[in-house]
């Protein structure tokens, strides 16, 4: 019989995810309805190792849930991968009586949480908070749809300025290991192609569609990249396009950190209220070693180890999509 969880704490980490510091307010305020004491933990796991921890009230998360990046800052921490340093980070916990964890983060922190609670008597439950949407076993992510947003807002601003000089643009979005944001963005702009790290990019085609496009007169392009596709990003992909059609006026544009920031989405603010409650109730259930992840617009409680790497699956029909439409 699991004790029950009384005191919580709740952090970021890894990457950041516009939509975080609504999810933090969702724990605390639900903490604190729910009678627990609700600590906050700074900069992901380098607070519970170097006992950076403070007790929250419900005032402290007031003004917050408009706002980009996290009041709790965020960042790697290596100490963290050590049995010393969990066993540090386990002492500080219960120093303070704290006995559950929130864990707002991607699966990186979720391999974290899952190592800390397989050692400790400490149930840990996730949030997932990642701009890539490289989770599995949710249909989305906390900062997802601000980040495609951003990314639809900069490249309908690019198409303008293609459209006035008849320019081929290469637009490389974030997505080191998943393409959902060039995925999204592209279908939404009406990009020619999108290329992602799952699945080969055959430049051939790239090309035989570009000089199509070329005899017909076609010479507004857009071309979404994410940034870990295998041929190296938008630059690279341009020097390729440029050698082999020296007709086309190309130019790159790389988004980069922009679509981290931001306020938050509607969507993004709801899921990370939801997904923040939920985690509550989760603890008070006693469950844990679990993520909240949602599934047709349903809360569900998804083991760690689901998320950990195993990746969405991309649809070949959205792929198909993309071709037909930007014909
Ligand atoms: P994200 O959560 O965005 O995927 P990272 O992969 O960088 O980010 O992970 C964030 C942090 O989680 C790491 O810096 C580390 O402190 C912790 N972490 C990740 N994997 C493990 C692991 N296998 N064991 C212990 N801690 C881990």
């Amino acid at each position: 019989m699991k004790k029950k969880v009384t005191k919580i704490g709740v952090l970021t980490s890894g990457g950041d995810a516009p939509g975080m510091n609504a999810g933090i307010r969702a724990v605390v305020r639900t903490g604190i309805y729910n009678g627990l004491e609700v600590y906050g933990i700074m900069r992901g796991y380098n607070g519970m190792v170097e006992n950076d921890i403070f007790k929250m009230e419900s005032r402290s998360v007031a003004n917050i849930i408009q706002r980009g990046g996290t009041i709790l800052k965020t960042s790697r921490c290596k100490e963290f991968f050590t049995p010393e340093g969990r066993k540090k980070a386990y002492d500080n916990l219960t120093k303070l009586g704290i006995n559950g964890l929130v864990i707002i983060g991607g699966d990186g922190s979720f391999r974290g949480a899952q190592t800390f609670s397989n050692e400790y008597d400490i149930p840990c439950v996730g949030l997932p908070g990642t701009i890539d949407k490289d989770i599995a076993g949710t249909d989305f992510t906390i900062g997802f749809d601000t980040a495609v947003n951003t990314a639809v807002e900069a490249i309908d601003k690019i198409r303008d300025t293609a459209d006035a000089h008849d320019r081929l643009f290469i637009i490389e979005v974030m997505g080191r290991d998943a393409g959902y944001i060039a995925l999204h963005s592209g279908i939404a702009t009406g990009a020619e192609n999108v290329l992602i790290p799952e699945r080969k990019t055959d430049i051939e085609e790239v090309i035989k569609q570009l000089a199509e496009k070329e005899r017909r007169h076609k010479l507004v392009n857009l071309i979404v990249v994410a940034e870990g596709d295998e041929f190296g990003g938008a630059d690279e992909i341009a020097k390729i396009i440029k050698e082999r059609l020296p007709m086309q006026d190309v130019r790159v544009c790389i988004l980069g950190h922009i679509q981290r920031g931001g306020s938050p989405t509607c969507f993004d603010r709801l899921i990370a209220s939801r997904m923040g409650y939920s985690a509550v109730e989760c603890l008070m259930e006693g469950k844990f070693n679990v993520f909240v992840g949602m599934i047709n617009n349903r809360m569900h409680y998804i083991p760690l180890n689901e998320a950990v790497k195993k990746k969405q699956r991309i649809s070949e029909e959205w792929m198909k999509i993309v071709k037909i439409l930007a014909s």
